[in-house]
This record gives structure tokens, sequence and C-alpha cells, in this order.
């Protein structure tokens, strides 16, 4: 069945007719009034425990609902935003709407970890810590159930303000995720200075590693590095079924990518965490027969 995501996902104005040469580029004034607007929608995709097909959590990616363009990605406006100084409000609007939405979850029932993800800039100065903890405890979620993520290609850590507030926020007990991991150049000092508690193996290395002898090297040696560490390992990018064995037959904490789910609305989540449940059951972890 068609979900309201599915739908939007696809959706292109009248006004879109014909293949679009370039990426338009959105300016800061658009953006500014898109954020004021609350044009800013939040999407959701799931992250699975790879032994057990259970739903532990999610995250959060940002789609700009534009009233002419249809929905805008990300990448066509996180660095605008970044680079008018829009990042903290833009932030700061989709970490409310994340949060809100957790208690919503755990007030009907379902337990889920919600990841937000953080630019560096918002690492620079004690403002969106304060808000993130101020209002975590208003809503009144655990900051355990609440995951940051920083990409790894912009963690560069010339300065010290970076590493002391993901200190600060690792010891109100919020969860740090390194993103995108194995396309940046942290250094294993970092890895060791900063104390993330999750990993996530960029998709890159994950796509298509069952079948590339030199994606399976760095794959590999993802999970052992953040095991080592003592991190939990998240791959992004699993597409289907042989992604997903790779990752179960290596013991990989959690998956994340189409083939369980593409990101989708708060609201059609319910629904897709039923039909998963009934694939896990019939496909995923069929036992054998005479088991
Ligand atoms: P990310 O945090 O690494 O998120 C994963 C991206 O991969 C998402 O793209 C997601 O839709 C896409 N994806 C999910 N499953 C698959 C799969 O199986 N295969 C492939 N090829 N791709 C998959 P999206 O939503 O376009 O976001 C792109 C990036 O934009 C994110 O990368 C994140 O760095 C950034 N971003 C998204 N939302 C926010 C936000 O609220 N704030 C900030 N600062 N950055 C954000
Ligand atoms: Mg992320
Ligand atoms: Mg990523
Ligand atoms: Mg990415």
């Amino acid at each position: 069945p068609e979900t309201l995501s599915a739908l939007l996902e696809k959706w292109t104005p009248p006004s879109a007719s014909g293949p679009r040469i370039t990426k338009k580029v959105y300016g800061e004034a658009e953006l500014r009034a898109a954020i004021d607007n609350r044009e800013l929608i939040n999407y959701y995709q799931p992250k699975v425990a790879v032994a057990s097909g259970e739903v532990v959590g999610v995250e959060t990616l940002v789609r700009w609902r534009h009233p002419v363009d249809g929905i805008v990605f990300p990448d066509q406006f996180i660095g605008v935003a970044e680079a008018f100084g829009l990042i903290d409000d833009l932030t700061q609007v989709v970490f409310t709407e994340a949060v809100t939405q957790a208690k919503a979850w755990r007030q009907a029932g379902l337990a889920l970890r919600v990841a937000v993800n953080v630019s560096m800039d918002n690492l620079a100065s004690l403002s969106f810590l304060n808000f993130v903890a101020e209002l975590t405890a208003k809503i009144g979620v655990a900051p355990q159930d609440m995951v940051l993520e920083v990409t790894e290609s912009r963690l560069m850590l010339d300065t010290r303000a970076p590493l002391e507030i993901l200190t600060r926020l690792r010891l109100k007990r919020f969860r740090l995720s390194i993103d995108d991991f194995g396309t940046g150049h942290s250094s294993l000092a970092q890895l060791r200075d900063i104390p993330f508690d999750e990993l996530k193996i960029d998709q890159g290395f994950v796509h298509r590693a069952w079948a590339d002898e030199t994606l399976r090297a760095m794959y590999d040696a993802s999970l052992s590095l953040a095991r080592q560490l003592g991190m939990e390992v998240v791959a992004e990018g699993v597409e289907d079924r042989n992604d997903w064995d790779l990752l179960y037959r290596t013991g990989c904490d959690l998956a994340q990518g189409t083939f369980m789910s593409r990101p989708m609305l708060a609201a059609d989540l319910p629904a897709w965490i039923e039909s998963w449940r009934e694939r896990v059951r019939n496909e995923l972890f069929v036992p054998a027969a005479g088991e």
C-alpha cells in the first residue's frame, strides 16, 4: 500500500515539468522564511537490531516541503543554513519536533531511541547544548533516549570547543554517534578522545560489501575498530537481502537502509513496524524445516 510519505516523496509540482539539469541553490532569505513558516518536516528512518529484527530507534532526516519545488532534500539546504548562520535555528526546529515525537511514541508504548543530525557549527558554543538539555528535560525524555549524530567528514577538532561540547553532552547522558564513518579524516586519537557511543559505517562501505573485497575490508575494519572501542555499530545503506545477510554473519549491531525502509513520516511508523515484524517472521528468521 502507498503510504503518505511515499506519495509525498514522489510528488513533483506542476511547475516542475521536464528534467531539471542543475540542482537549484536556495538563498538565505528563502531558507529563513522556510524555518519560520514551518516548511521543514522531519522524516524518520528505522534502525533495526540485526540479531533480533527488533526496531530499536529511528534517525530524523529533515526535508523541506517547498511550496513550489516540492520535497527538497537536505544536501540542497544544510550547507546554505551553515553558510548563513541559520543552522542553530534549523537544528533547534528539527530537534524540538524529534524530542516531542519521541515523547509521543513512548506514551503510545513505542520505546524508540531518536537520533538527530547535528552540524559541527552547532558545537561552536554552549547555546545549542543548553537548548537541547533544557528542552529534553522539559518534554520529559531521558537524554539516553536521544542520539546526536555528527558526521565524520566535518569532525575537525582544531579548536577545543566541539570536543568540550560533545563531552558535556555525553556527561549529560545524551548518546553520541559518529556518522558516515570512513568518509572523513578523524584520527584514531580523536576517536579515543571523544566519547562516542555509536559508530555508523558509511553506506559506501556497506552496500555490496559482500561482493567486493575492497569494500569488505573497509567494512570489516570499521566494525572491528568500533568493537575494540566499545561502540555500538550501525551499518548504513543496507539495501537488499545480501547486505542484510553480511551484517548478520559478521555480527553488526544495527542496520539502517532501504531494505528495511526509506525515511517516512512519523504517522506512518506504527503501520510500518507491524509490516516489518511480519517480514521478520516470514522472511528473515524462518525456522529451518524440522526445527
Ligand atoms: P546521513 O545522516 O548520513 O543520513 C543518511 C542518508 O542516506 C539520508 O539521506 C538517507 O535518506 C539516505 N539513505 C537511507 N537509506 C539509504 C540506503 O539504503 N541507500 C542509500 N544510498 N541512501 C540511503 P538524506 O535524508 O538526503 O540526508 C543526507 C544528509 O543530510 C544526512 O546524511 C545528514 O548528514 C544531513 N542531514 C539530514 N537531516 C539533517 C538535519 O536535520 N540537520 C543536519 N545538520 N543535517 C541533516
Ligand atoms: Mg545521520
Ligand atoms: Mg550517514
Ligand atoms: Mg550521509
